[in-house]
């Protein structure tokens, strides 16, 4: 009865938050209007000039980071000073360097206490952002940071929580809800309240109610920020309610989203000439490493299979799998170690590969929203990359079409002959 009240009353307040509507941000600041016009990526400012910790300016050199990228250059100056922020910028411009640095200049560590919390939606881009805090905390020896998400068994993390309590907490919303609820995590003290892909998280009522509960367990004083490639005018008011006056970063508007450096093309083909097609691609691309994105579990395990027994060197990774596996394959492709990923959608978003330079859509992804974040994983940071769509139904052809419309870009046929040095890294 209890459980059902419970239920009730997040339903109301979901239901206040979609009802309620909000005025076109008037703060918001597009930066293509800002008088930067074409899209460069690369700020020519330095990231001293952002008075940064000695400690984190020497990891940021480690890293080969040399100039802060347009989202870094526009967020980071005004994210150090615990302003709540609102940044839409394209897949791979640097958005996790923005609140994984500014969180790291902020937080104080005190033993014992959290003063970050991440959320994001999958367990691969957790395990991912917190590398990137291990990476920038190299000289702050003191900071810890921790990644919890589900499918390891729950103690690990209680004793984990209680024997070596981390500063910066990154998860997925239902472990880190199951901790906080059974008291192991203790959320009083936290400061910055980090959304990645902000969209996918509250856009789905189940996590974006699990997101609420969190949030209400953390004080009510704190910095909160959100990060996503795509945030539509009807999920920004929805982030908005949970900051104060925050500032607004839409690096471009949405026509533009599309990535420099990257080639787009696709090849109308039937359903059964996709295997065959896939084959001859695989011989005559030069590629570093490659991922193609099909639509269900079976289809992953099955092509991966296919491809292993032609002696490609492949791996697949899909949400049937255990969490260690998934892990542990997502590791060892990111190492290198094969160059062929099969995957599902689940590393369709905020997984960064720098490898990987061509992605290929097997399966026509359900929107374009899902197109632009696959696509994505080629040509990270202004890096070249091809992406190549095979187009096998007449709904593949309306998806096609509606990316190109929203996108503002022309996809054209895959020619005969592709020249490499079009998508390939000098
Ligand atoms: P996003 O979150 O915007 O999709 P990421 O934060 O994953 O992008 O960054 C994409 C890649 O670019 C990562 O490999 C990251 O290390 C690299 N990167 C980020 N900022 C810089 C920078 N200022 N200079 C060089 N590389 C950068």
């Amino acid at each position: 009865m209890g459980e059902l009240k419970d239920t009730e009353a997040y339903e109301e307040e979901l239901i206040d938050y979609e009802e309620e509507e909000e005025k076109a941000p008037d703060s918001a600041k597009p930066v293509a209007e800002s008088g930067k016009k074409g899209y460069v990526g690369i700020h020519s400012s330095g990231f001293r000039d952002f008075l940064l910790k000695p400690e984190l300016l020497r990891a940021i050199v480690d890293s080969g980071f040399e100039h802060p990228s347009e989202v870094q250059h526009e967020c980071i100056p005004q994210a150090i000073l615990g302003m709540d922020v609102i940044c839409q910028a394209k897949s791979g411009m640097g958005k996790t360097a923005v609140f994984v640095l500014s969180t790291l200049q902020q937080v104080d560590p005190v033993p014992g206490q959290v003063a970050a919390l991440v959320l994001c939606h999958t367990r691969e881009l957790a395990y991912q952002i917190c590398h990137e805090f291990e990476r920038f905390s190299t000289y702050l020896p003191d900071i810890k940071a921790a990644v919890f998400y589900g499918g390891v068994n729950i103690k690990v993390h209680k004793e984990l929580l209680k024997n070596e309590c981390p500063h910066i907490v990154v998860g997925t919303p239902g472990r880190i809800l199951a901790l906080a609820r059974d008291k192991d995590l203790g959320l009083k003290n936290v400061r910055h309240f980090i959304l990645d892909e902000c969209d996918k998280m509250l856009e789905s009522l189940d996590m974006r109610r699990d997101v609420q509960e969190i949030f209400k367990l953390t004080p009510h004083d704190k910095q909160v920020m959100m990060f996503s490639a795509t945030l539509s005018k009807e999920i920004r008011p929805v982030c908005k309610k949970f900051m104060q006056d925050p500032m607004e970063i839409y690096v471009d508007d949405e026509a533009k989203l599309t990535l420099h450096g990257l080639v787009q093309h696709y090849i109308k083909l039937q359903e059964t000439e996709k295997n065959r097609k896939l084959n001859d691609l695989l011989d005559a691309l030069d590629f570093n490493q490659v991922v193609i994105f099909v639509k269900s579990v079976s289809r992953a395990a099955e092509l991966n299979k296919l491809l292993v027994e032609c002696n490609f060197p492949s791996i697949c990774i899909h949400s049937a799998m255990s969490q260690e596996e998934r892990l542990k394959r997502y590791k060892g492709f990111k190492e290198g170690k094969q160059r062929i990923l099969v995957a599902t959608d689940l590393v369709g978003r905020g997984i960064d590969i720098e490898r990987v330079n061509i992605v290929i859509n097997y399966d026509m992804p359900d929107s374009a929203d899902t197109y632009l974040h696959r696509v994505g994983r080629a040509g990270r940071f202004g890096t070249k990359g091809l992406a190549i769509t095979f187009v096998s139904s007449t709904a593949d052809s309306e998806v096609l079409n509606q990316v190109q419309s929203r996108f503002e870009v022309d996809i054209k046929e895959l020619p005969e002959q592709i020249d490499t040095s079009t998508y390939m890294p000098n």
